[in-house]
């Protein structure tokens, strides 16, 4: 799934050449993509609009039209904008025609991706304030803000920071490599993590969103740019889909294991695991000495 440095990659290479043009026409092919809205509706809201801006929140791709119209693009698992396309794209759900004959085709072979809209700045704010949490390059991402809304969660860390209203932008990729470059084991109780991890992490996620976006993107499945080229990131991993692989640090091989329902990249040398859940360690607490460490 694109995540902040994929959506972003996009909007820095799709902006230059759809800014300040006129929207002709939006050609909604699969109506699925703007429901509940009907599609002629989100159609006749953007069409013979100037697009003032493309702008991303989170994963959100905002589009700024004129009249304080906003198209809200979300890419989900598959979903790729493509400029000028050669030819017909298969799984080509949408396509935007511009006044001055540049296309934009939204290509989506899952179908998840969704189109919403937005009218006025309110409700703008309010569709995302509803959905994301703090952006990640904002100065209001803090080690303090993340432990203040850690504090007393038992969520695993990995669910946590895919939790979008906590944190905007970051998904399966980029956490598995923050918390590996934190030394953060994914299934640590994120209101157990101390300040010092939380500093980590918070470096750690700036550190891999900055490489891959730095790196254009990561594409590991469908992902491409606007002008078809991959990303680059899915070469710079440390963890992420390398099990088996030596961890880059210390050379133990890579584990793959579930957290947050997700398929999850640790070295567990370096990202040190969690002990057993405190109704079990109370339990064994009460046992000798030795069988507590067996069953430990
Ligand atoms: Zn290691």
């Amino acid at each position: 799934m694109p995540e902040l440095p994929e959506v972003e990659t996009i909007r820095r290479q799709l902006a230059p050449h759809v800014e300040a043009k006129r929207l002709r026409e939006v050609e909604i092919r699969d109506p699925r993509w703007t429901q509940p809205l009907a599609a002629d509706q989100l159609a006749n809201a953007v069409s013979a609009r100037r697009l003032d801006k493309l702008s991303r929140r989170g994963k959100y791709l905002i589009w700024e039209f004129g009249g304080d119209v906003f198209l809200l693009v979300h890419l989900r698992m598959t979903g790729t904008l493509l400029l000028d396309p050669a030819g017909e794209v298969a799984h080509t759900r949408v396509v935007f025609h511009f006044d001055d004959g540049r296309r934009v085709a939204f290509v989506d072979p899952r179908r998840f991706g969704t189109g919403e809209l937005a009218v006025g700045t309110a409700a703008r704010d309010e569709f995302l304030d509803r959905r994301l949490g703090v952006e990640p390059f904002d100065e209001a991402f803090t080690t303090e803000h993340m432990r203040t809304l850690a504090r007393g969660s038992r969520t695993p860390i990995k669910a946590f920071l895919l939790d979008q209203r906590k944190l905007a932008g970051v998904g399966n990729i980029y956490a598995d490599e923050a918390l590996f470059r934190a030394r953060v084991h994914p299934l640590r109780e994120a209101g157990r993590l101390d300040a010092r991890q939380w500093a980590a992490l918070r470096d750690g996620i700036l550190t891999v969103l900055q490489a891959g976006l730095d790196a254009k993107g990561a594409s590991i499945d469908d992902f491409r740019h606007p002008d078809g080229v991959r990303g680059g990131f899915q070469n710079e991993f440390s963890v992420h889909r390398r099990e088996g692989l030596p961890c880059p640090a210390c050379g133990s091989p890579v584990r793959k294991l579930r957290a947050a329902g997700r398929g999850t990249y640790v070295c567990e040398r370096c990202q040190i695991k969690p002990r057993q859940p405190r109704q079990a360690v109370t339990r064994s607490s009460s046992l000798p000495s030795r069988s507590a460490t067996l069953s430990s």
